[in-house]
């Protein structure tokens, strides 16, 4: 199935079959995010994290990008 970033637009091709795309038919997630944004943003909050000045809320359960 197809799939829009919802940063970039950049529609990309994910597997029918897949956990994210059972669960983005099912609106257990809202959005999508490709391989190169979600890359950035992990780089970013990591840099974000190493100074000290940011606190992490992660949500632990059902959640794909873990
Ligand atoms: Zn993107």
């Amino acid at each position: 199935m197809k799939a829009k970033c919802i940063l970039c637009d950049q529609v990309n091709d994910i597997k029918g079959t897949s956990l994210l795309a059972k669960q983005l038919r099912k609106r257990r997630v809202l959005s999508y995010m490709c391989d190169e944004c979600r890359d950035r943003i992990d780089k970013k909050t990591a840099e974000r994290l190493a100074t000290g000045n940011f606190k992490e809320y992660r949500q632990k359960k059902n959640d794909p990008y873990i």
